[in-house]
């Protein structure tokens, strides 16, 4: 957010908040090998914010100072009335960016109803171009299902388009190559994003085991040219490079490698309505309890700002002794 708009969501080490991401539903469509177990429990459906509860949510953040939402899950366009949610969404007055992450089962259908109600940038995940892999990753998913939704993603003419990929080694490492070369061929962008260990997730009684950046980034540096962009170029966790010669973006988002608590803008709220002061964390204040119980919007602004408080300095994610969370990614939204 430029330095001249005002927010009132600043925490104990003076990181000014301006982005949330908001998860809208846990439930999903594929059941990927590092973010789900293969049976799940869902919440029940009245643990979840309604829309109108979310409608609420978001406006209150943007009165605050939030400029940047993403919707995120679970599977947020497999939700009941999330179409209903990105109007209300795309007519919010003080929100700059309206961004959602997906799998992309769904985009070829609804790929231009997201752009009419103003979604400005789509994350796609995408970790093979192998129909049978990609099965294996997602244990349901269509490959082809998801290739239809990207291309409709670039017909529809979002600002932005990005591929999300987590490399596991075992898994898909050797597809790092052939994902850039997609993304350059789509002219779209794409971000690499180390596995966190989010819940006890493993294939074949072995745990998945993570790649780091620097290795990606190395590999993919012999093949591409690979100009470094500045942080003012870019936004958010990742480091983005740029392909020379393309306007293709490559990012390495890396949790683990190197930490990048320090310039965190962001809080969570999960599909309970928990708000979450950091991924690998587990404070978190009851905002599902605060809309329900009746209270104002100035109730509701105070208890958020003065939540704030409590947001840790940061992430530790390499001390696998000690396990730091146990929550499915579903149920935080990535
Ligand atoms: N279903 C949507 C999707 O897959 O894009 C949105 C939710 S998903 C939880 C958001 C992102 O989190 C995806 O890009 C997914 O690859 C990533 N993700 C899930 N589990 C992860 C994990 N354990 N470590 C790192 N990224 C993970
Ligand atoms: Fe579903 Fe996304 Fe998790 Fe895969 S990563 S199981 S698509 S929520």
């Amino acid at each position: 957010m430029p330095p001249d708009r005002p927010t009132q969501l600043i925490d104990g080490f003076d990181r000014r908040i301006s982005y949330l991401r908001l998860s809208v539903t846990d439930r999903c469509d594929f059941r990927c090998q590092y973010c789900m177990a293969e049976t799940m429990q869902f919440l029940p459906r009245s643990e979840v914010l309604t829309i109108e509860e979310l409608l609420r949510t978001a406006r209150l953040f943007t009165e605050l100072g939030v400029r940047k939402i993403r919707i995120t899950g679970g599977e947020p366009l497999i939700r009941r009335g999330v179409h209903e949610l990105f109007e209300g969404l795309g007519s919010l007055t003080g929100l700059d960016t309206l961004a959602l992450t997906t799998n992309g089962s769904q985009l070829a259908d609804t790929g231009r109803a997201l752009r009419d109600a103003g979604v400005d940038s789509i994350n796609i995940s995408l970790d093979s171009l192998q129909a049978a892999r990609f099965k294996t990753i997602t244990r349901i998913g269509d490959l082809d299902a998801v290739l239809r939704g990207i291309d409709r993603a670039i017909e529809c003419g979002f600002e932005r388009v990005r591929l999300n990929a987590v490399i596991l080694d075992g898994l898909n490492r050797d597809e790092v190559v052939p994902l850039t070369r997609f993304a350059l061929e789509k002219g779209i962008h794409i971000a690499f994003i180390e596995e966190m260990p989010l819940g006890q997730v493993n294939v074949g009684g072995k745990p998945l085991a993570y790649v780091s950046s620097d290795a990606l980034q190395k590999e993919l540096a012999e093949q591409f040219s690979l100009v470094p962009m500045t942080a003012t170029e870019t936004s958010g966790p990742a480091r983005d490079f740029l392909i020379a010669g393309s306007q293709t973006q490559v990012g390495f988002i890396s949790p683990h490698s190197h930490n990048f608590c320090a310039q965190c803008n962001r809080l969570r709220i999960s599909a309970e309505g928990r708000l979450l002061m950091c991924l690998g964390n587990e404070e978190s204040i009851d905002l599902r309890g605060l809309l329900r119980a009746g209270s104002t919007d100035e109730e509701i602004k105070t208890t958020i700002i003065e939540s704030l408080s409590i947001k840790p300095e940061r992430h530790v994610f390499d001390q696998p002794e000690e396990p730091q969370i146990v929550r499915f990614m579903n149920a935080t939204g990535g």
